[in-house]
């Protein structure tokens, strides 16, 4: 794959459709795998917090959020394709999900958005097997959350805990899993609940 760094970030080099096969490829092979979809902010937090920029390398993939990284590229003169938002790329996974019947979980947002958001997705991909949902509001020196959600054996976990402590979650947590795409989703949890 074809990649351009900014300001330290590394961001893959593809089309939306591109991607998103990619990590259907990863899911059906049941292979761990992190995805931060990164927009300007994230990328400028990044530059200043050495611990953050360690959790997104840490990364398998890290996704162009937004046209300010595509305009970023573009005055780099390295152009990126496409953009490819956590939003879209969360709608276009659940709906592999609910053609697969894959298991999905829901980390994230405040308890009433969290029950909201899992609602409409049971009704608009009723084939997704949700195996569990959680709000992000929890203690996070408490193991027993992430024990749990690794004992439910996830295909795809979804985490709404805002940046920069969805990546971090992510980065700390995954090698608790045996496999799973992670992709830390930010302010979608809210759009989905409505
Ligand atoms: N959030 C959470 N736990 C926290 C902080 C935030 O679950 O400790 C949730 C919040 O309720 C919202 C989502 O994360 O649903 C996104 O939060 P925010 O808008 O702050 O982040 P951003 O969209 O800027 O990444």
């Amino acid at each position: 794959n074809n990649y351009v760094n900014i300001l330290g970030v590394n961001f893959i080099n593809t089309s939306f459709a591109d991607m998103e096969q990619l990590l259907v490829n990863h899911l059906e092979k049941e292979e761990k795998t992190f995805v931060v979809t990164a927009n300007p902010e994230i990328v400028m937090y990044a530059k200043d917090d050495e611990q953050y920029m360690e959790y997104v390398q840490s990364a398998n993939y890290v996704v162009p959020d937004g046209n300010g990284i595509l305009l970023a590229a573009k005055m780099m003169n390295q152009p990126l394709k496409e953009r490819v938002t956590g939003y879209d790329l969360t709608i276009a996974l659940l709906q592999k999900a609910n053609e697969k019947g894959w298991n999905v979980y829901l980390l994230g947002g405040r308890e009433e958005v969290n029950k909201r958001a899992a609602d409409r997705m049971a009704k608009d991909f009723p084939s997704i097997h949700l195996v569990g949902r959680h709000d992000g509001y929890f203690d996070w020196d408490d193991t027993s959350l992430k024990e749990k959600i690794s004992s439910l054996q996830p295909d795809l976990i979804l985490v709404a805990l805002g940046f920069p402590r969805q990546e971090k979650w992510i980065a700390e947590n995954i090698s608790s899993f045996s496999k799973g795409v992670f992709i830390g989703v930010g302010g979608s949890i809210d759009v989905i609940a409505g």
